[in-house]
């Protein structure tokens, strides 16, 4: 299975899963243009067979219909999207159950409601025996979303903001409170906390929605790194404007005695633009 990250943060979120032949696109925040030319650069086969949008946030929404309908597929959304979502002018609507897993083509996903100010999903995305997990956009980890990632041998996970960046940061005390809340955005760390108890299973993990005002992939980066010590694995900071592509099957690359914490794997992946 590949990931194309097309875009992740606050301005616009996308990725694309391909597995078996089937393409699906996890959230549609950014426009056509910017999808089609993350897919042109090359990694995967062509432009998704379906959307999925994890909530009702324009980052994740805001071009979905447009999408669905310049590709003539189905826009995916859960129960509780569906009721707030306005997706009159998409094609096609499927709604998923927010615990129940749905097969589109060869991919099946599994989804999580996780605590947001909207009605939000984990989703474990599954082709080809191998699973990719996304779960951004939640302002704490809730009980079960560890397992509900374990088998996953990729983790795109939230570390949108830097505690002390945001607090002094310039945004309205009231907008400070929504993201450092239970329901708005996990900081980085939180993420550390999660990926301390990483499941062994997982070789690859990107950090997801870094903030631009309140964070900065090299501080996200590195608090990963410290929760990762002795651990191989592949470790990326996702942009909003650079795609970045990665292989589910990439073999995970082995700890060498004395590698310095949150070593980086013999794997190089391939980075767009
Ligand atoms: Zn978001
Ligand atoms: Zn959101």
């Amino acid at each position: 299975m590949k990931v194309l990250i097309v875009a992740s943060g606050s301005r616009g979120n996308a990725a694309i899963f391909e597995a078996g032949g089937t393409r699906v696109l996890v959230d549609a925040g950014v426009g056509p243009r910017v999808i089609a030319r993350a897919i042109e650069a090359g990694g995967i086969g062509g432009p998704p067979h379906a959307i999925v949008i994890t909530h009702a946030h324009d980052d994740h929404l805001g071009h979905a219909q447009k999408l669905a309908r310049k590709l003539d597929v189905p826009v995916w959304v859960s129960e509780a999207t569906a009721r707030v979502a306005r997706l009159t002018e998409a094609p096609r609507v499927r709604v998923f159950g927010a615990r129940e897993p749905f097969a589109i083509g060869a991919i099946t996903i599994a989804p999580l409601p996780i605590p947001h100010d909207a009605a939000q999903v984990s989703l474990v995305v599954e082709g080809g025996g191998l699973r990719a997990g996304i779960a951004t956009d939640l302002g704490e980890v809730p009980p079960g979303l560890a397992d509900h990632l374990a088998a996953c041998e990729v983790l795109l996970l939230e570390s949108n903001h830097d505690p002390e960046l945001l607090s002094r940061g310039p945004y309205p005390a009231h907008l400070k409170r929504r993201i450092a809340s239970a329901r708005g955005h996990l900081s980085n760390q939180q993420a550390h906390a999660f990926l301390r108890e990483l499941s062994p299973r997982t070789h690859t993990v990107v950090l997801m929605h870094l903030s631009g005002t309140n964070n900065a992939a090299s501080i996200a980066l590195e608090v990963a790194r410290d929760a990762l010590a002795g651990r191989a694995v592949t470790l990326h900071a996702a942009s909003q404007s650079t795609p970045l592509l990665l292989d589910a099957a990439a073999p995970p690359p082995v700890a060498l005695p004395g590698a310095p914490p949150g070593a980086r794997g013999a794997v190089d992946q391939l980075r767009l633009f």
